[in-house]
């Protein structure tokens, strides 16, 4: 389906990955880098200025990982340290980010040298999870003793698994096929014993005293323990269930775990690599089907062996799990060389399984698995407060053993990079406004993208590439629609993807052509019969089973559709209508509760209950019989309503503690009913309904409006009170204008750090504005002077005087015009009379106005104090202009001053009565913060 030519530019793409890149894609978020700054004398330079005291600070990272940490040398550079602790990090974990570079040959030789340091008399005093095994196989009464089940060497360290992978690719899911590859390697090594092909150990013996001291080193405590585990039966006829692992300190676990898969001992068990989140020892223990066949790379398993395949339990690894199966969340970690473990319930084994869903982990962030829904569409609104679109389509490839997708990133002017891994580089004193970005870790040259931020706009193409078969492209999706910013235009390509597969993952019964077709219609190119085959090996079930497996929750969202093609859910209301709803786009704060009921009454489980969840209306972002409900009640009002049953193992992952009871009740008969109260609805963003509703946005036209002045007063230095990220600053400098000098001020620091970014970018990026000379951001509050900002010939207060308390804006009017004393000051802020139609276009797009309305009506924003009508803002603004000898005209952008209501956003432009100050001022107060300035000059100078 796919073009050769098309597959062989993604392998150019494949970028090696830089030691940061690496455990940022495995670890994400939960890799925390932390700074030490070391400051420590040095020599004066040679350039010799006889009082430079020199320090140099010298900097130390740490790195936490979930499983480790570890400590960077001091390096003179962040960077570099960084970068030390992120290499040390991986080395010690023993991942490779690059395994494939080896031949099979290097790495049986590297697969002997890492099985050798095993078994040294060093390793033992390692923190490696492997030396608690071998530790506790010293303390063995039996013949055993020093020696540990093969499997467990595979289980325990990565660098071992992923040597074996390129000796054998099979091995990824195969953990039979590594047991026979460490065999192999061992057998080529002198000082490492293999047993019965099922036990390995030191060749000869630990010095006397040597291993008597390891010994010691353990307090054997007679405390017994009791762990959780899950049983998985073979046959999925029968239920998983809990059961209780019971051993003492001095016992080996893994003999217990034999016993109850009625093994002979553990040399019988096979392990699995870890599943669930990355910190986490839960694996799946299983009895090995007969020894295994070390003879032949290509190990043809037979027929039986395919009988005996766990499916649930082979899903849930990804790798071929045999006969019954145990899951335990049990072991020797990176951490501590105590044995770590922790119970696992029942729902969450079906948390896990809900997790590989293309939905599932979204569901299980918002902590509302029968209520949330996989959104169609990304908005910076509540629906995402957990992993973005971009995160949830991540994991759900490394969970299914595809590669990493590659998102590319046009703007308009057609350049494009994967962006994926890359880093940015910002040049300064550049002829063109151009970034160049770096490929981590490649030697390919830089690209060169030039272009113009201020203007462009992004697209965004996914490609999901298979790791096996790489680079075989799977699906490949380039969407039309056009965002503002880079992220917003990944975030919504990966969106549609996860989309189109949760729909594939949801539907098996629908043909695969009509599959295609929604695919097609989204522009989503599928190579249908690889993506199948890729996602079935991965779970080693064939073909169909593997789509089946795949739609656990299937009959309950083809229901949800067709009640929503229906209409409206029917339920039972309760209070009295305060006649605020949550219309389409809104945010609906609600409390509900979910019950698990039988019609006879003889069952009555809460599932699920949230005291405050909030959600957007009208993306699809809960189930379609809560929003159809919700969007029937008023602030306050409560009710209720009944769903049938979805799928029992999504029911089994909400139920918590009682999963056990359920799982072992007959669901026949059974319905959810539904509580929901409606607490709070907040409107939709204040710039999203004005995007929606003005073209252009008004802060465009107040932008424009602003501009029109500047040229009228030919003002060569503005300052923008309330600057917040410097929206209007920047877009100033993408127009042609007298100004030399332009300043912001705000109280927001996170606001300013943001403005000076982008400031920073387009003032070093685009030299062809070479009237700017200055450009200076202060923290400081506007209600007070600062005389650096004296006289400046125009100042602009754009939507800022709603955000303080009233008596603060009458306070800045007059601090403005009688110490800051601009020629011309522009304030503008909402007309509260317009309110009502911005509100209710959230409903249906409509300009008409009408009285009774405003009533209900509220504010723009939640962050604002007050919003004025024309009456109240003219009455503010003419006391003001009288007080000071200014002079005040009104105006406005969105809607017209001619008709009722007004505009949308009332302006007020006030002159200064005489061009000439009576007396300069000359005081000196200086309380702002200079937070980023930048200067023409002293970029050519220094
Ligand atoms: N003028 C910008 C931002 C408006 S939002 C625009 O048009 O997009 C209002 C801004 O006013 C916020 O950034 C807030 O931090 C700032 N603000 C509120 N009170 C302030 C005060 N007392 N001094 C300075 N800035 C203030
Ligand atoms: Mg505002």
């Amino acid at each position: 389906m796919l073009e050769t030519e098309e597959i062989s530019k993604v392998a150019m793409e494949q970028p090696a990955l830089a030691p940061k890149a690496f455990i940022h894609q495995k670890f994400g978020s939960k890799a925390l880098y932390r700074i030490e700054e070391i400051k420590q004398p040095i020599e004066t330079s040679c350039s010799g200025l006889p009082f430079a005291q020199n320090v140099q600070c010298l900097y130390i990272c740490h790195l936490d990982l979930p499983e480790l940490s570890v400590r960077s040398d001091p390096f003179p550079r962040k960077k570099d340290a960084e970068h030390a602790a992120a290499k040390m990090a991986i080395e010690k974990l023993g991942l490779q980010s690059k395994p494939n570079n080896l031949t099979p040959q290097e790495a049986l030789g590297e697969l002997v040298g890492r099985l050798n340091g095993f078994f040294t008399d060093e390793f033992l005093f390692s923190i490696h999870p492997l030396a608690g095994h071998i530790k506790v196989a010293l303390r063995r009464a039996d013949d055993h003793v020093g020696m540990i089940p093969i499997s467990i060497v595979a289980g325990c360290d990565v660098k071992v698994n992923n040597l074996c992978k390129v000796l054998n690719p099979k091995a990824a899911s195969d953990p039979l096929l590594v047991v026979s590859l460490i065999i192999r390697a061992a057998q080529m090594s002198t000082a490492i014993l293999i047993c019965n092909e099922r036990w390995i150990c030191k060749q000869g013996s630990y010095p006397a005293g040597f291993s008597q001291s390891v010994k010691n080193l353990a307090v054997v405590s007679a405390e017994n323990m009791h762990v959780k585990a899950l049983f998985i039966p073979l046959s999925c006829d029968k239920v998983v269930e809990t059961l209780t692992l019971n051993f003492s300190e001095s016992q080996y676990y893994m003999e217990e775990i034999a016993r109850k898969l009625h093994s002979a001992d553990s040399s019988h068990i096979v392990v699995s690599r870890t599943v669930g989140k990355a910190a986490s020892e839960m694996r799946l223990y299983f009895s090995a089907p007969g020894v295994p066949d070390r003879t032949s790379d290509n190990v043809e398993r037979n027929v039986n062996l395919d009988m005996s395949l766990n499916e649930r339990a082979s899903y849930l690894c990804g790798q071929n799990v045999y006969g019954d199966a145990i899951m335990a969340n049990i072991g020797y970690t990176w951490k501590s060389t105590d044995l770590f473990y922790e119970d696992i319930s029942l729902s969450s084994y079906y948390r896990l399984i809900l997790g590989k869903l293309p939905d599932g982990n979204y569901k299980l962030s918002r902590g509302a698995i029968l209520a949330a829904e996989l959104p169609t569409m990304y908005t910076i609104r509540s629906n995402w407060r957990g992993p973005t679109p971009r995160e949830l389509l991540c994991a759900f490839c490394r969970q299914h053993q595809l590669a990493e997708p590659l998102f590319s990133i046009k703007s308009l002017d057609g350049a494009e990079i994967a962006r994926e891994h890359c880093e940015f580089k910002i040049m300064s004193k550049s002829e063109r406004p151009y970034i160049d970005v770096k490929v981590n870790g490649s030697k390919s040259d830089l690209h060169r993208i030039e272009f113009d931020r201020a203007t462009s706009t992004f697209r965004c193409e996914v490609k999901i590439i298979s790791k096996k078969r790489f680079p075989l492209v799977l699906i490949k999706c380039s969407f039309d629609d056009t965002h503002r910013k880079e992220s917003d235009a990944v975030q919504s390509a990966a969106l549609k993807v996860l989309s189109w597969l949760n729909m594939y993952s949801r539907q098996p019964d629908i043909p695969m052509e009509s599959l295609l077709e929604f695919a097609h219609a989204d522009n989503i190119i599928v190579s249908s019969k690889d993506l199948l085959s890729e996602l079935s090996t991965c779970s080693s079930a064939y073909d169909t089973k593997m789509r089946k497996n795949f739609s656990l929750v299937s009959s309950c969202t083809a229901r949800h559709r067709a009640v929503c093609d229906k209409g409206m859910v029917l339920c039972k209301i309760d209070g009295p209508d305060s006649g605020i709803f949550a219309t389409p786009g809104s945010v609906a704060s609600i409390s509900y509760a979910v019950v698990l009921m039988k019609a006879d009454s003889s069952l009555k489980e809460v599932l699920e209950s949230n005291d405050e969840f909030e959600f957007e209306m009208g993306v699809g972002a809960v189930i379609n019989e809560l929003e159809s409900c919700v969007s029937q009640l008023t602030v306050n009002q409560s009710a209720q309503f009944i769903v049938e049953l979805p799928s029992r193992d999504l029911i089994l992952s909400a139920a918590g503690p009682s999963a056990k009871f359920i799982s072992q009740s007959s669901l026949h008969d059974c319905f959810l009913e539904f509580s929901v109260k409606l607490l709070q609805v907040m409107d939709p963003l204040e710039d999203r309904i004005e995007q929606a509703l003005f073209s252009p946005p008004l802060s465009k036209q107040r932008l424009e409006f602003a501009v029109e002045r500047i040229n009228e007063l030919h003002a060569t230095s503005l300052v923008d009170f309330g600057c917040g990220s410097g929206c209007l600053l920047d877009s100033l400098l993408d127009h042609t204008t007298t100004l030399e000098k332009i300043a912001g001020v705000d109280i927001s620091r996170k606001s300013l750090m943001r403005a000076a970014k982008v400031l920073h970018l387009k003032l070093s990026t685009t030299p062809i504005r070479k009237s700017i000379r200055s450009a200076v951001l202060y923290d400081g509050s506007i209600t007070n002077f600062d005389s650096r900002l004296h006289e400046f010939d125009i100042a602009t207060c754009l939507e800022v005087i709603e955000h303080m308390e009233e008596d603060q804006a009458c306070l800045f009017g007059d601090i403005v015009l009688s110490l800051f004393c601009p020629i011309v000051l522009i304030v503008s802020t909402p007309n509260y009379e317009y309110n009502p139609i911005l509100q209710r276009s959230s409903v249906l797009p409509s300009r008409e106005y009408s009285e009774d309305k405003a009533a209900s009506v509220r504010f723009r924003n939640h962050d604002h104090k007050f919003e004025w009508t024309r009456e109240q803002f003219q009455l503010w603004a003419n006391n003001l202009a009288e007080r000071h000898h200014y002079s005040v005209e009104f105006s406005g952008v969105g809607g017209s001053g001619d008709m009722e209501p007004g505009f949308a956003s009332q302006i007020a432009v006030f002159k200064r009565a005489s061009n000439q100050l009576e007396k300069p001022y000359l005081g000196t107060e200086i309380p702002y913060e200079v937070i980023w300035e930048w200067n023409n000059g002293s970029i050519y100078n220094c």
